[in-house]
């Protein structure tokens, strides 16, 4: 396959990072990954806004201008023959001796990014999963796009171990998100979901399905909610990329609502398929 490799596209095997590279060592660099339907990138102007976000919060300058990146990844779709699948890109301060504090002298970023196969419905459970309700370990920076997902990654591995699909994280009884995704509930026919601060990643999804509920006339708080909530919650979705608008059906061994997929959370996921079809269309 074709990689891209800052403004290079070279072929897989020609992709090689350098072993002082500072997002390799520290884990000090962001990305972004977006699904591809119909050859067409899903929801681009979001993403590269929130790429430019994240840039600017860990004072790290891009190679060239998100125009010029969204046309490079264009290209890297085309040259891999992806009608559907994801794109997944990152960009990390460079390489340089390793020392905390950012390098004295310019270097230069390192982008690299390729490009998966993947139906159009991959990774859709509209049945339902099951979740993990797990302690939030992680930093309080978590609104930045980063590369460090430690903290993802172990409460992810923890939920898998004990057989669920994901995890739903809370710090002292306040639910956060989840380990890739945004967590919602339903209550009373009202949706509520984290606030877009620090303690959670806005999701590009995350910012679509609330812009689907105010077209649906869903009434929608975005506020904190308890691990309380959640396990009362008459519905409960997580939301991502992958997954767009996934029902909770289970937390932990408690089944939320009657233990099936909510109106409400259908209604949402119904009107996200469709204008996945109208973008396809296009
Ligand atoms: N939160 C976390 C921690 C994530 O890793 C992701 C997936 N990147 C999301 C939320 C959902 O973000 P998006 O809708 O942009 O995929």
């Amino acid at each position: 396959s074709t990689i891209l490799y800052n403004d290079s596209f070279l072929r897989r095997e020609q992709g090689k990072v350098d072993m002082e590279d500072r997002g390799y060592q520290f884990g000090d660099g962001i990305y972004e990954a977006l699904r591809v339907y119909n050859g067409k990138m899903f929801l681009l102007d979001l993403h590269m806004k929130r790429l430019n976000r994240s840039a600017r919060e860990l004072r790290l300058s891009l190679p060239y201008d998100t125009n010029h990146l969204a046309e490079n990844l264009d290209r890297l779709i085309r040259e891999n023959q992806i009608d559907y699948g994801y794109v997944y890109f990152q960009i990390t301060r460079g390489a340089i001796a390793r020392k905390h504090r950012f390098p004295e002298q310019k270097i230069d970023c390192v982008l690299t990014g390729s490009v998966e196969a993947a139906s159009k419905d991959e990774d859709l459970h509209a049945d339902g999963i099951k979740v993990s309700l797990l302690d939030d370990i992680r930093w309080l920076r978590c609104d930045i796009k980063t590369l460090n997902l430690l903290g993802n990654v172990l409460a992810n591995q923890e939920a898998f171990e004990q057989g669920s699909d994901d995890a739903i994280l809370h710090r002292d009884g306040v639910v956060t998100e989840g380990t890739t995704c945004n967590a919602f509930i339903v209550k009373d026919g009202v949706l509520i979901t984290h606030p877009a601060d620090h303690f959670i990643l806005n999701g590009i999804t995350r910012i679509f399905v609330l812009e689907l509920a105010e077209r649906l006339g869903i009434p929608v708080e975005e506020r904190t909610y308890t691990t309380e909530e959640l396990r009362n919650a008459d519905e409960a979705f997580i939301t991502s990329t992958g997954v767009r608008v996934t029902p909770v059906i289970r937390i932990d061994d408690q089944s939320v609502g009657d233990g099936k997929p909510g109106l409400i959370t259908l209604r949402l996921l119904r009107a996200f398929n469709l204008d996945v079809e109208q973008f396809i269309a296009e």
